[in-house]
């Protein structure tokens, strides 16, 4: 018999890694150095090497790090940031904390990433920033994303929450890590994210030193020297003991990316001849660090699948019923949604899988052998 499947398994992962967290969370409790320790700036200068970008500010979460990312960028009440309805709130809930207008465009069939064409499409005079979301695992495509905002002088932040480590590749060969590509990218480190903390925490990505410097501030109360605040900021900094945890993680990231892609690899060829089952795509320009394992079925048989494997003990989960436009959030907020077409599509349609780095064959074929049963 398996043992118990869940959408993810921290406890496992954490047995494995025991000695070394434990370890790592002792010297802090040791030093007690809680705010601003040590272990901040190690991280974050091995996180700057693993992503080969010149600065990573370390920050409390990833709905921060994108709050913070557009302060630095000084955008203006009213101005009009593009980003895809098809993600997770945090996206579009900052854009509205700001006071700036989300633009709303829909997503590529295959990636469920932001299509490149409805965003040329959503530029207006008004149009300062957009905000490109790297979902489940896999990158937008950037090439052609950057050419046209470098075309229309927008800025470029990339919610990099679901990719840590994704590759993508240029046309000329050369490649980039998502999350380095744009002007600012942001990251989360929430516990269930392919390199996840023990506690919130999050990051922001720059080659601007300039831009580094204004991040740096705002994420610490604007502060430029010690009690010296030059701009309104906030207070999100990392703890001591969140970056001890992730920079031991860090050591295992491509590790566990490789487990994810090896589950993945198996779920494959487990659906390969089921009808009703569209596998997650892979695009040619970048890897698929598989945050999620998504599959679409038919909208009508979802629930009902759904239900059966939940009482096989296989859990499920929905990446995302309601997209952005359609939460009650937005009822009472202004915002502008173009075509949503896909995005409504496929929220009728997503089922996201357990995936994590513990995922073990005979779990992974209990949930295939169901799944096979549930259509024949
Ligand atoms: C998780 C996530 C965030 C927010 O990160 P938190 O650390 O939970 O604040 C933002 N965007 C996307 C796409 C996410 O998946």
């Amino acid at each position: 018999m398996h043992s118990p499947i869940q959408m993810v398994d921290l406890k496992r992962q954490y047995q494995k890694i025991k000695s070394e967290i434990d370890k790592a969370i002792s010297e802090v409790l040791e030093s007690c150095a809680f705010i601003q320790g040590p272990q901040v700036h190690a991280f974050a200068a091995h996180l700057q090497a693993y992503l080969d970008v010149k600065h990573v500010i370390p920050c409390a979460n990833g709905t921060d790090a994108l709050q913070i990312a557009m302060m630095a960028l000084d955008l203006q009440p009213g101005d009009e940031v593009i980003t895809p309805s098809f993600t997770y709130i945090a996206t579009a809930e900052v854009i509205a904390l700001l006071k700036l207008k989300p633009v709303f465009v829909d997503v590529d069939p295959h990636t469920f990433c932001m299509d490149v064409e409805a965003v040329r499409q959503a530029i207006t005079p008004r149009t300062k920033a957009i905000v490109p979301v790297h979902l489940f695992g896999q990158s937008v495509d950037m090439q052609p994303l950057l050419e046209l905002a470098k075309a229309h002088h927008l800025a470029v932040i990339e919610d990099n929450a679901q990719a840590i480590g994704c590759c993508y590749r240029f046309k000329d060969g050369s490649s980039r890590k998502t999350g380095t590509m744009g002007h600012i990218g942001c990251t989360s480190f929430f516990p269930s994210k392919n390199l996840g903390a023990y506690g919130d925490a999050g990051a922001i990505c720059t080659h601007d030193d300039a831009l580094a410097e204004k991040i740096r501030m705002i994420a610490n109360h604007g502060q430029s020297q010690r009690y010296y605040h030059d701009l309104v900021g906030c207070n999100s900094r990392l703890d001591s003991i969140q970056a001890a945890i992730l920079d031991v993680k860090l050591r295992y990231l491509d590790q566990y990316i490789a487990a994810r892609q090896q589950a993945a690899n198996r779920y494959d060829a487990g659906f390969a001849n089921i009808p009703q089952i569209t596998i997650p795509h892979r695009a040619d320009y970048c890897t698929h660090v598989f945050h999620q394992y998504t599959i679409l079925v038919p909208p009508d048989q979802r629930s009902a699948l759904q239900q059966y494997l939940a009482q096989q003990g296989i859990p499920t989960m929905i990446y995302y019923p309601v997209p952005c436009h359609q939460q009650k959030m937005f009822s009472s907020l202004p915002y502008i949604a173009h075509s949503l077409k896909t995005t409504e599509w496929l929220s009728e349609r997503v089922l996201s899988l357990p995936m994590h780095t513990e995922l073990d064959d005979e779990q992974q074929d209990f949930i295939i052998e169901k799944i096979r049963r549930f259509f024949s």
